[in-house]
């Protein structure tokens, strides 16, 4: 059946919205005019991806006031940056963003939604979405809501990602009709606090015409995403200590942890025999926990081991004077560590093979985990 045409099938969504919208602190008053300030709305959708709106909402108001501007964050040097986004996870978003004002500062906001999609960081949905809500421009955002919302309405067989480009021609005319940053906000708004995962239909604009409703498949519709695999490992997470010094990772580009501090790790297997005093130096533990990133759950132990004095740094390793620690930025699991070193622990009753682990810090060889 062809898809009936998208401006009048989607007109009830925007007198919906007026009534439905949270105020949030990236949303202008005015949906119908081009957004007072683009930076705003770049910034927001970087903090929203993969992170919930009620996590973003104090880190965007920390971060415009600390970087007001495009022309602000590009001047900051790119550990103050890394430290103001610590906490939000996925630190590559903190660099493009950094990276994308400073190419803004330089040279001023593109005029095309190619130009957007050539900034650092922004995809075709970043683009499209600040192409819409900053610009008025006519570019269909399809994020995952709005993915659901669609595959619904239209009740799309199979995973509606692959329908892209011809949601995005369908979308477009609606746009331009009810207004680029309007019909976006509204639809994925639609798909955050209605058409969620267990849709509330009977507080649905769209109900009537949904295709999914109507058919009663809203449960199979779409189909659930494919789980990605998930690779599990045990770790001891190290604060090795040393005349008033730790002993941790620089930044590095790449990886999961890219542009932040890492405690060295080693994977805790095997475990020995419980430490005797005479052997080891003093070791502390506490509680571990388990660390949870898209691909990977980590089993962590955190482990305190205070050496008598300090070796020569190895390649990929180095001492810090402990009180520079507040001021690193760490990923959620370092900081942790970060945080346990004030409180007391315990002696453990396992730990990794002492020799084995002063062998590796020596030789730089703890795994970059
Ligand atoms: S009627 Fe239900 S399933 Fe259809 S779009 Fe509305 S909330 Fe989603």
């Amino acid at each position: 059946m062809p898809w009936p045409l998208a401006p009048d099938f989607l007109a009830p969504l925007a007198s919906w919205f007026d009534g439905a919208r949270r105020d949030l602190p990236w949303r202008a008053a005015d949906l119908d005019a081009p957004h007072p300030d683009p930076y705003a709305v770049l910034v927001s959708e970087l903090m929203l991806q993969q992170t919930q709106v009620a996590t973003v909402i104090p880190y965007f108001a920390r971060w415009m006031a600390r970087f007001p501007t495009p022309t602000a964050l590009a001047a900051a040097d790119e550990d103050t940056v890394h430290k103001a986004w610590e906490g939000l996870g996925y630190y590559r978003r903190a660099r493009f963003l950094r990276a994308a004002s400073a190419s803004v500062a330089a040279e001023g906001w593109p005029g095309s939604l190619e130009g957007l999609a050539s900034l650092p960081g922004l995809g075709p949905y970043t683009a499209a979405a600040v192409g819409s809500i900053a610009f008025q421009w006519p570019t269909p955002a399809l994020d995952g809501n709005a993915f659901r919302v669609l595959a619904r309405l239209l009740a799309l067989e199979g995973d509606p990602k692959g329908r892209a480009t011809d949601l995005r021609t369908w979308l477009a005319p609606a746009l331009s009709i009810h207004g680029p940053s309007r019909t976006t906000q509204a639809l994925m708004e639609l798909g955050a606090t209605v058409c969620t995962p267990l849709p509330a239909c009977g507080r649905c604009p769209l109900a009537d015409g949904c295709g999914a409703r109507k058919a009663g498949r809203t449960a199979e519709i779409p189909p659930p995403a494919r789980r990605t695999q998930v690779r599990e490992i045990a770790l001891w997470l190290l604060a090795v200590e040393a005349d008033g010094q730790l002993l941790l990772h620089p930044p590095s580009d790449k990886g999961l942890l890219a542009g932040l501090w890492r405690w060295p790790t080693l994977e805790a297997v095997p475990v020995v025999a419980p430490p005797s005093a005479h052997i080891l130096p003093p070791l502390t533990a506490w509680p571990g926990w388990t660390q949870v990133y898209t691909h990977r759950r980590e089993a962590v132990s955190p482990l305190h081991l205070a050496l008598p004095e300090r070796f020569a740094e190895a390649e990929g390793l180095r001492w810090v004077p402990r009180g520079d620690l507040p001021a690193l930025a760490l990923g959620k699991r370092d900081q942790r560590l970060r945080d346990l070193l004030d409180t007391p622990g315990a002696t453990p009753l396992e730990a990794p093979d002492p020799a084995a682990l002063l062998g590796l810090l020596r030789a730089g060889g703890a795994p970059s985990a």
